[in-house]
């Protein structure tokens, strides 16, 4: 709990939004990084756009190699 508190000035999504936010493919929890919602399972990243609005489309989403290489990495932290 402390440390979600520690980094949530960098998250933009409502809490109460990610909370029931799952992958659309294998609707497993995904997780807030940077400008993408991350999920580990499948290796997509969805993005967010306008800050604040999870675009949760399996055909929008990213793998995570090209959200690395386009510039994300320090917010990946992969
Ligand atoms: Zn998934």
């Amino acid at each position: 709990m402390l440390k979600n508190e520690v980094i949530s000035d960098k998250m933009t999504v409502p809490k109460e939004l990610m909370e029931i936010l799952a992958c659309p493919k294998c609707k497993g929890d995904v997780k807030e990084k940077g400008m993408f919602i991350l999920c580990e399972q499948c290796d997509l990243a969805y993005p967010v756009i306008d800050e604040d609005i999870p675009d949760m489309l399996i055909d929008d989403a990213w793998n995570l190699e090209k959200a690395k290489k386009t510039g994300f990495e320090h917010d990946l932290e992969l």
